[in-house]
């Protein structure tokens, strides 16, 4: 059966990133893989242009006739209340179910890793982020005088998510860390660390502990090495793996993959860069596209293309190792010579 892929570049610096990535599709297709995509205008200009964020026909035929989605970013100022990126992006992560926000930090040059001492081969941690709920449930309300924000974490979406991330420390004998602040928000993390310790002892080979997120984050910056899953709400996951961004060069370097432990529809998964639409860089050719092929690198894994993601890792190991360089990492490629620097590494 053919493998269909929807493209959606979005708003800002998102389809400058998402154009480099093409060829790539067509570079798989060339290699036998039986492969359609088609690239989607939703974003901001056609919210803007059309009123429509994301028809209700065009969300089915993503869920139910796509195989994953390569997303680029959303956001826009002349949206201030982000409800299109709302409409699209959370929608999707909530409506496919794409529980697992899963964000490797496999930082690939020494010269990227601000630690002293630590060598870049020395860091392999992926946070799996809690990808539909927690704070970032879009449930509150604005008062005079008052604003509330609910974090609603619930029990099969928290179970989901750490069950993937033993899933995930086991197959790789690694450890997993639980990030938390359940001293104080006792209910919602609560019932994360009653599930960690569920899971804990079901899985006796898996080195586990939980901590506090503050105090991690303090530890992952005096020492990365030590950590291998960590597992977080959608909050803590967030910031988290903001922070080990840095460690791989910043956020135009970390890639990210939202996908369905579970596989209720079709469209199992998302890939998308880390970082936003960084509207202060749109439109200047300045954008580092590596984020994005590195997530599509994510994506063919996870469609059992392993070989194909195996090979453009390697192109974008091989491009850095050469010195190519964006000028978020000290250089002065363009986001077009960038993306050509890393599609040259690709075996014809
Ligand atoms: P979001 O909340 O949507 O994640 P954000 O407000 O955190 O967005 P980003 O869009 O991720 O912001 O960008 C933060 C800053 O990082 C940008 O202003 C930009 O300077 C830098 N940045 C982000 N992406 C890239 C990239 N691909 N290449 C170079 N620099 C980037």
């Amino acid at each position: 059966m053919t493998t269909r892929l929807a493209v959606i570049p979005g708003d800002g610096i998102g389809p400058e990133v998402v154009a480099e990535i093409l060829p790539v599709l067509a570079w798989v297709q060339g290699r036998g893989r039986d492969l359609a995509w088609e690239v989607h205008p939703w974003g901001a200009d056609h919210f803007l242009a059309t009123g429509e964020i994301l028809p209700e026909g065009a969300f089915l035929d993503l869920r139910d006739r796509t195989d994953g989605i390569l997303f680029g970013a959303v956001g826009d100022p002349r949206v201030p209340d982000g409800r299109h990126a709302e409409g699209i992006l959370l929608r999707l992560r909530r409506d496919l179910e794409l529980a697992v926000n899963e964000r490797p930090c496999h930082p690939l040059l020494d010269g990227h890793l601000p630690l002293r001492g630590v060598a870049a081969r020395d860091v392999r941690i992926t946070v799996f982020r809690e990808n539909t709920e927690g704070p970032y449930c879009l449930k509150g309300i604005t008062e005079p005088g008052r604003a509330t924000d609910l974090a609603e974490h619930t029990e099969q979406a928290v179970r989901r998510l750490l069950e993937a991330a033993f899933r995930k420390a086991a197959a790789g004998e690694r450890s997993i860390t639980l990030a938390h602040k359940a001293n104080v928000l006792k209910h919602g993390h609560g019932l994360w660390m009653r599930l960690f310790q569920e899971l804990r002892a079901t899985h006796p080979a898996v080195e586990a502990r939980s901590m506090h997120a503050d105090a991690l984050l303090c530890a992952l910056v005096q020492d990365p090495r030590p950590f291998g899953i960590i597992a977080a709400d959608n909050y803590l996951g967030d910031l988290i793996s903001d922070l080990l961004a840095a460690f791989q060069g910043g956020m135009g370097v970390a890639p990210s993959l939202s996908w369905a432990p579970h596989r209720p529809f079709r469209c199992g998964a998302l890939a998308e860069p880390v970082h936003g639409s960084a509207p202060d860089l749109a439109g200047r050719g300045m954008a580092n596209p590596t984020g994005m092929f590195l997530c599509t690198a994510l994506l063919f894994g996870h469609l059992g293309w392993q070989e194909e993601a195996g090979l453009l890792e390697s192109a974008v190991r091989h491009a850095l190792l050469a010195g190519a360089a964006s000028p978020d990492l000290g250089g002065h490629l363009r986001t077009g010579e960038m993306g050509a620097a890393i599609r040259a590494g690709l075996p014809a």
